[in-house]
């Protein structure tokens, strides 16, 4: 292949890249928006609930929230919904163990070194860019990134 159709192979393989990151990026403002809106919605409910409490005064006992809290449970399930959509757009998960944000192909939490969920990794996914790698795990060789307590690979403890 000459230098110019390298160079413009390059050049088309960046500007797909830089595609993506955009409408990665407006994704993932899109869905915080729709977060913020949950957000707001709940804050309304709690508002409504203070009212129907007070105009209740007299008969507390009697009062049936069940309607106005269920109202709050349906929007906590969409944030965490939306939540997930962005986690699977920006291409990580989340540890069952320590909340912990992880990539999706590592095996092994960094933080706590559970055993994380296997997400599906589309096959076209580009690596990301590659930091280097400050040390390998003793036990498997893969590369330790700066700060993880956890092989990412086995699960083996890092020692310092
Ligand atoms: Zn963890
Ligand atoms: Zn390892």
């Amino acid at each position: 292949m000459g230098f110019f159709d390298k160079l413009s192979e390059n050049i088309a393989n960046t500007s797909k890249d830089v595609a993506k990151k955009a409408n990665e990026i407006a994704k993932v403002t899109g869905l915080n928006g729709q977060i913020s809106s949950q957000e707001s919605l709940i804050d309304g409910v709690f508002k409504e609930i203070g009212k129907l409490v007070y105009d209740n005064k007299d008969n507390i006992a009697g009062l049936d929230l069940s309607e106005v809290i269920g109202k709050i449970d349906a929007a906590k399930a969409e944030i965490e919904r939306l939540k997930a959509e962005i986690r699977t757009v920006k291409g990580i998960k989340v540890c069952e163990q320590c909340g912990e944000e992880i990539a999706d192909e590592v095996a092994f939490c960094p933080k706590c070194g559970a055993k994380a969920p296997v997400v599906e990794v589309p096959a076209e996914e580009a690596p990301a860019e590659e930091a280097a790698p400050v040390a390998t795990c003793k036990n498997c060789g893969n590369p330790l990134e700066a700060g993880s307590a956890f092989c990412t690979g086995c699960g083996t403890k890092v020692e310092e």
